[in-house]
């Protein structure tokens, strides 16, 4: 990854930025799992299963390494609009820091300019960055309203994420329709309560039932 380390772009991206993934280390220990289990890691179904998985971890945890220059790229424009921008139903899939196991859902972002905005397509980018990742809902949710919050200095994020989680879903408690909501609100979103309502209002409208 080519990247200014110290970027201030950089910095509110929370990257591991030096380091490249160790895909040895991961079909290692992916191997040493299977013998765990009691399984015989040389069997047909399972030999190249060490590979596939690290391989599936590249890209399920890529967001520690996007260049998050290059993900906004000439896509800031400056543009006299001070109305609420909101992208809604945007899909991710991440991975829960606790088991490492999916969980999945929607994201809703809105954010009312000063200056600024920034390409539609640009904000799923932003979701990717932070969802592709060992995360809790709570802390993705958090990080993508700052993130947008360095990149466009908006008069207010609001950032609202549905999830359903793996882990409460097949383990333990067995919930299987648990969805969790987390939100952030900064600026006019915190401040002003028409302001949250509006965003609110407007996700809730039409929304259908989140499902695997
Ligand atoms: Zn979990």
């Amino acid at each position: 990854m080519n990247v200014d380390c110290n970027d201030p772009l950089a910095l509110a991206a929370d990257l591991f930025c030096q380091e490249e993934m160790d895909i040895k280390g991961i079909e290692k220990a992916v191997e040493e799992i299977l013998v765990g289990i009691g399984e015989n890691p040389e069997r047909e179904g399972l030999q190249r299963t060490p590979q596939r998985v690290a391989k599936a971890y590249k890209e399920l945890l890529s967001g520690y390494r996007m260049d998050p220059k290059a993900l906004i790229n000439n896509a800031v424009f400056d543009v006299v609009y001070d109305q609420m921008v909101i992208v809604r139903d945007i899909e991710f899939s991440s991975m829960c820091e606790h088991h490492m196991l999916p969980f999945m859902g929607r994201a809703h972002v809105a954010y009312i300019p000063s200056d600024k905005v920034i390409g539609l397509s640009k904000i799923p980018r932003i979701v990717d960055l932070f969802s592709k990742r060992l995360q809790v809902q709570e802390r993705m949710t958090t990080q993508i309203a700052d993130y947008i919050d360095v990149v466009l200095k908006p008069k207010g994020v609001a950032v609202v994420v549905e999830g359903l989680h793996m882990c409460m879903m097949l383990r333990g408690v067995k919930k299987h329709d648990a969805r969790m909501t987390t939100s952030a609100m900064l600026g006019k979103f915190r401040e002003d309560l028409s302001t949250r309502m509006e965003f609110l209002d407007n996700i809730s409208r039409g929304a259908e039932r989140l499902h695997f």
